[in-house]
């Protein structure tokens, strides 16, 4: 099943991945990141790999791995 991968250091919050995951597997995090901000999360889930969350991403924080 694909995956992905947060880099929590160059995300800066903005939650677009959050809003464009079409199956809801990213939630944002709890604890702030070096910067002062919290990034966010991937919820263990049936990611279909589709890279919506990668191609938005503003900072290229997340890589998707199929
Ligand atoms: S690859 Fe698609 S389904 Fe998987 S976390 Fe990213 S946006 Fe969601
Ligand atoms: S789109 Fe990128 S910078 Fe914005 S919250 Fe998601 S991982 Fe962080």
């Amino acid at each position: 099943m694909p995956k992905i991968k947060i880099n929590k250091e160059r995300c800066k919050g903005c939650q677009l991945c959050i809003l464009y995951c079409p199956k809801r597997l990213i939630k944002k995090d709890t604890q702030l990141n070096k910067k002062g901000l919290y990034p966010v999360n991937f919820i263990d889930g049936e990611c279909s790999g589709c890279k919506f969350c990668a191609l938005v991403c503003p900072d290229n924080a997340i890589e998707v791995f199929k």
